[in-house]
């Protein structure tokens, strides 16, 4: 199938570069490996984000929500029908697993079929990826490194490994549900990015004791009803049930290589693009929302990134020959 141009991830950025090729009348399709905006269904349950409604809204399509900061259910309500009212044209549960410049065009394979595009706009995110402990026993299945909801840890002993906002968002959840918490932090505080108005409340319960904290800390090693924690006084092992290890993710930077595109050669790993048109070193392929971070993944969010879509529209209207499949 040929098309002038193919966007990979119907997240949110996804679904504002989709906007906008409609809005231009351009030939497009969204590939989308999961369900729509699949990162944001995988989020926990009783999540609420930081940002306020309108700074999520994308193409200023309202969205309203019953409390300034919206919950995961209302952006999912958002998004659906902001892409259901304006029928865009997405494939979901298929999977792109490669793409390939060729002359002027690109090839695009998935799981289900082929593709022939003009151009190509990566929005993939990076919720797929965890950044793994790397310590013996984190294959077992007591290990998770995605938080859904608070119940099953009910008088469970569980670890949550990080003081990002995730692991203070789950830690004080279970603990609030019934389970025995312990956070294990690998710096001295938690983290100075947590939400302004929970950060105290964590810190609280962690002086008062309700919540255990390692601090300057890190897993050792997972066994089934035990782990063993490096702490500045030695190695130290307690009872567990279940390890909650949220230590953040990563975007597949293999899947952007084997497409062409090369990255910063420090440790943020950052995609080489145009910040004015978001084209990355291969000609015709772009990148869109938290993607473009590299390793830096707080640095992009939905509301600093939206504008990709728009960046990326005014580029391909500037040489609209360019989107001709010759
Ligand atoms: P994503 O939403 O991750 O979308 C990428 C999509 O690409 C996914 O649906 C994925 O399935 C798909 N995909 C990946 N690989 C392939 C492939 N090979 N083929 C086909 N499809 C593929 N941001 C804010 O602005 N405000 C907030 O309050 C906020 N709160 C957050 C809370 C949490 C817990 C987290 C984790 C993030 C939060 N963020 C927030 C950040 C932001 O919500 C997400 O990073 C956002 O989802 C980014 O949008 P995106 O479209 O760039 O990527």
């Amino acid at each position: 199938m040929e098309k002038q141009i193919i966007i990979i991830g119907a997240g949110p950025i996804g679904i504002a570069c989709a906007l906008e090729c409609k809005k231009h009348g351009w030939d497009y399709l969204v590939l989308e490996k999961g369900s729509l905006t699949n990162s944001l269904f995988n989020y926990p349950l009783n999540m609420t984000f930081f940002s306020t409604s309108e700074k999520l809204e994308i193409d200023r399509i309202p969205f309203i929500s019953n409390n300034p900061k919206p919950s995961r259910n209302e952006a999912l309500e958002y998004y659906r029908r902001v892409t259901t009212a304006n029928t865009l044209n997405i494939n979901l549960y298929e999977k792109v697993e490669s793409i390939k410049k060729h002359e002027e065009t690109f090839l695009l394979k998935t799981d289900k079929a082929e593709y022939r595009a003009h151009k190509v706009i990566i929005a993939t995110g990076f919720y797929d990826i965890p950044n793994y402990l790397n310590v013996k026993g984190e294959q077992l299945p007591k290990v998770m490194h995605y938080y859904k909801e608070a119940h099953p840890f009910t008088l469970q002993n569980v670890a949550v490994v990080g003081a990002s906002n995730s692991s203070v968002d789950a830690s004080l959840e279970i603990y609030r549900k019934g389970g025995n918490v312990t956070m294990i932090v690998r710096g001295h505080e938690i983290g100075e990015r947590v939400k302004y108005w929970v950060r105290p409340d964590v810190i609280n319960r962690i002086e008062e004791g309700s919540i255990k904290a390692f601090f300057n800390s890190e897993i050792h090693t997972i066994e089934p009803h035990q782990i063993t924690v490096k702490t500045p006084e030695g190695l130290k092992t307690i009872p567990n049930d279940y390890v909650i290890a949220l230590t953040g993710y990563r975007p597949n930077f293999d899947f952007l290589k084997q497409a062409g595109v090369t990255f910063s050669e420090d440790k943020k790993h950052i995609p080489t693009y145009n910040d004015e048109t978001m084209e990355t070193n291969v000609d015709g392929l772009y990148l869109a929302g938290v993607i473009c971070g590299g390793m830096e993944t707080h640095k992009w969010f939905i509301e600093n990134s939206r504008i990709h879509a728009k960046l990326i529209a005014e580029a391909l209207e500037k040489s609209p020959s360019t989107l001709q499949i010759k």
